[in-house]
């Protein structure tokens, strides 16, 4: 199948839904240049993972938890959304879309004009962190002038517990609330789209599976096959802001 014909097949499907739900993986921010880092190759596989109980448990995890995320910070700060994001901000903005479910750790649906309470963030958020203790949130360039002054892994301003990204780490839980909105969500759509998620990561990879067995319709826009392929009422192994883009209307 061409491009065309795939854009077309995805722009009948979104059409015909009148309540359709968004999820995206990694491959959705790789077209702004945020490298995939689960995939092989990738800094989690060339960098041992600090689990959580280590980051509790070690002032050095603390550390450099903190150097790792200042690293990115200079590398791919500067990430912008792209083409997709816009397009999913878009079947928002038009009411197609009730809500983005996002493995993602960006911000970048949200700085794409996605509003915040449209966002479900399954992985957390990266871009301000808060304290595990009190929940105060805290912004990076704060944290890092300090950081970048003392070395010393940061601590709330308010009760002094340990500061960290809001993401969700290895060996962290899952977020309860995030994850029942999650269902919420999935369990209202009649279209499911999956955009730039190879769908093996569990929980996560659940919910086009519970879409699809609750009668929705799954359409999946990924470069490499993924776990659900089979399932699915329409894969395309190309693009998404060319394939989205062109399904919507926005460039
Ligand atoms: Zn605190």
């Amino acid at each position: 199948m061409s491009s065309d014909s795939d854009a077309a097949a995805l722009a009948r499907l979104i059409a015909e839904s009148r309540r359709a739900v968004v999820f995206t993986g990694a491959g959705i921010s790789t077209e702004s240049g945020i490298p995939d880092f689960r995939s092989p190759g990738g800094i989690w596989t060339q960098m041992a993972p600090i689990y959580f109980d280590d980051f509790l448990a070690s002032e050095e995890a603390r550390r450099e938890t903190w150097r790792r995320r200042f690293a990115m910070e200079r590398e791919f700060g500067g990430a912008k959304p792209n083409r997709g994001h816009r397009a999913v901000a878009e079947l928002v903005r038009r009411g197609t879309v009730a809500s983005v479910i996002t493995q993602n750790i960006d911000g970048l649906h949200q700085r794409s004009g996605v509003p915040v309470s449209r966002v479900i963030e399954l992985h957390g958020n990266t871009t301000y962190a808060h304290c595990l203790d009190c929940g105060t949130r805290h912004e990076l360039d704060d944290i890092r002038h300090d950081f970048e002054r003392d070395g010393k892994a940061p601590r709330c301003r308010r009760c002094k517990g340990f500061v960290k990204t809001a993401t969700i780490s290895f060996g962290q839980a899952m977020p309860q609330a995030e994850m029942r909105r999650a269902e919420i969500a999935t369990l209202a759509a009649d279209l499911f789209i999956v955009l730039g998620s190879s769908l093996v990561v569990y929980p996560a990879a659940g919910f086009p599976e519970l879409a699809k067995r609750n009668g929705a319709r799954l359409a999946i826009v990924n470069r490499e096959p993924t776990g659900l392929d089979e399932i699915a009422d329409l894969v395309i192994h190309q693009g998404i802001g060319d394939t989205l883009g062109q399904a919507v209307g926005v460039n």
